[in-house]
């Protein structure tokens, strides 16, 4: 039998009482570990963390909780290669697609460490300044943001399981608040891992940072008013844990990060091989090919003037032929595999429903494998698809296939563009590639309103932009509409949502000491 992993709750390390689900090697189908989650208290272990890691991360302040995550980040890079061998195995990512992860994970730890330190040395974030209530200033109004009294819990997708911890345990430890995650089950042993090393070095109070590996159920029950929910995945349980008591009744604040049919778009007036339709062209490329296309950022539809259909189709499609697919521990492999056999199946019948209405530009099945077993070996080629008549086709709007997938469709004119992006119905990221600075700008800002980050590359930046699908802690993460309607990140923006607000009502002398 592998390792049975434990959880982590109430201040202690626990077993979960059942056989446990196996967590598989996606290239060699080789079991690795197991978890369960089966008989853990968990209302008690969250009243653990709200009380116990909850007050002593409030009494620490931002400068120190800071300094804390600082600690986080010279750990987490001192076991480096532990992390990238669970990706390996777990994942089946080859070396820079695990670094997407790990890597990122630890840069957007880094960089709320450093964004501590432009915060006051207190308990309170202040919002505003005060407004008189009444003549004279006699009487004024102030708001202030302090700590959630509740717990922060992350219900997590399979494709991050270091940056998807990460990116959310780093603002909400800054900004004072407990987090237990629940991994995805398929990738949960690097979450983990990276949890019990930080436990096991005491770089935290107890009950600051627990882990539940296993099954959700039970988690939202064992939610609390003040409490606040992250989830990322499907759409369809998105809807579910929209609907649950603790959100519908208990106003336990959520944000979701849901799925996303992400665009690219050529704007008019570029010739092949002009420097935005070469910028245009590797990205999708990269987009494709980075984790299989297991990213929610990824570019899934690419949209070019009529005139270019061909052009961009042969180039795309060239680039896609060159890389090489296996196993991610061959070093002559570029793309690994997909996480698990539930998501070959997943691609395989996403691919199905496109090809009802769009043609194979590039097959992902021309691919030899490179080391790997095609009974065994969860691996999809990169594939190009395309559709001359992308208005009629609801489906290329609609599907999003979460592996190395994208399909090229023409635009007529800028509006009908603009009208084709936003079939997508809301989408984390678009990319829009051109030279003409006013085209562009006018662009962005009408796609502002439909996406949660819009990602603009001119001749002037193609060589040092920060890539489409690359989540910068920087800047927003999140869209509206299909995408969630979720906002993470965005530096200090992301501190949010871990605190409450409120209006404090006083005598101006008063106010001053707040
Ligand atoms: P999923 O099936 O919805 O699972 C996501 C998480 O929810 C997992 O931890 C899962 O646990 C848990 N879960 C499943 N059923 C649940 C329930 N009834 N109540 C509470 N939690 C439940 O999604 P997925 O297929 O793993 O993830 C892929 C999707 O995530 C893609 O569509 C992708 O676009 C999206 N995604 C979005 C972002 C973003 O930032 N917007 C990032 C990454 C991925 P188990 O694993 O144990 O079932």
């Amino acid at each position: 039998m592998t390792e049975l992993l434990l959880n982590h709750l109430g201040g202690r390390w626990t077993a979960g009482q059942g056989a446990g689900t196996a967590l598989v090697d996606p290239v060699l189908g080789t079991e690795l570990v197991r978890v369960d989650a089966t008989g853990l208290d968990l209302p008690a272990g969250f009243a653990f963390a709200r009380r116990e890691g909850g007050e002593a991360l409030r009494a620490l302040g931002y400068r120190q909780r800071g300094e804390r995550l600082a600690a986080i980040v010279k750990l987490l890079q001192a076991n480096r290669d532990a992390y990238y061998a669970i990706a390996t195995a777990n994942s089946g990512t080859v070396k820079n697609d695990s670094a997407v992860d790990i890597d990122g994970a630890i840069y957007t730890l880094g960089t709320y460490a450093k964004l501590a330190a432009s915060l006051p040395d207190g308990a309170v974030l202040p919002d505003g300044e005060a407004v008189p209530l009444a003549k004279d200033n006699a009487f004024a109004s102030r708001h202030v943001r302090v700590p959630t009294r509740g717990l922060a819990l992350f219900i997590n997708a399979f494709n991050f399981p270091a940056w998807g911890l990460w990116e959310k345990a780093a603002p909400a430890l800054l900004a004072g608040v407990p987090v237990v995650v629940k991994p995805a089950t398929a990738t949960a042993w690097l979450t983990q891992r990276m949890v019990k090393d930080v436990v096991e070095a005491g770089l935290l109070p107890a009950g600051a940072l627990n882990v539940v590996c296993g099954s959700s159920a039970g988690l939202l029950d064992a939610l609390a008013p003040f409490d606040v929910l992250s989830f990322t995945g499907s759409a369809d349980t998105a809807a579910l844990i929209r609907r649950h008591d603790a959100v519908a009744a208990r106003s336990v604040r959520v944000n979701i990060e849901a799925d996303s049919v992400n665009s690219a778009l050529l704007l008019e007036g570029e010739a092949p091989g002009s420097a935005a339709f070469e910028a245009l062209v590797k990205e999708v490329v990269r987009e494709v090919t980075v984790k299989s296309g297991q990213k929610c950022t990824a570019i899934r539809r690419v949209f070019v003037p009529e005139a270019l259909y061909g052009a961009a189709a042969e180039a795309i499609s060239a680039r896609l032929a060159k890389t090489s697919v296996g196993n991610p521990r061959n070093e002559a492999v570029r793309m690994g595999s997909l996480v698990s056999r539930a998501q070959l199946h997943a691609v395989h019948q996403g691919l199905a429903a496109l090809k009802t209405a769009a043609t194979v530009l590039h097959d992902g099945a021309t691919h030899a494998w490179v080391d790997a077993d095609p009974a065994v070996a969860c691996i999809v080629g990169p594939t190009l698809l395309g559709s001359p008549d992308p208005d009629g086709a609801a489906v290329l709007h609609d599907t999003e296939v979460f592996g190395p997938v994208a399909t090229l469709m023409p635009y007529r004119d800028a509006a009908h563009a603009r009208a084709l992006v936003a079939r997508g119905q809301g989408s984390l990221v678009a990319s829009v590639y051109g030279s003409d600075e006013a085209a562009l700008a006018d662009t962005a800002l009408d796609l502002a309103a439909t996406h949660g980050r819009v990602h603009v590359v001119s001749p002037a930046v193609v060589a040092l932009h920060s890539g489409h699908g690359n989540v910068m802690p920087q800047s927003l993460h999140g869209g509206p509409g299909r995408a969630g309607g979720g906002e993470e990140l965005g530096g200090l923006r992301a501190l949010d949502f871990y605190h409450r607000r409120a209006a404090v009502q006083a005598a101006p002398s008063v106010l001053e000491r707040l």
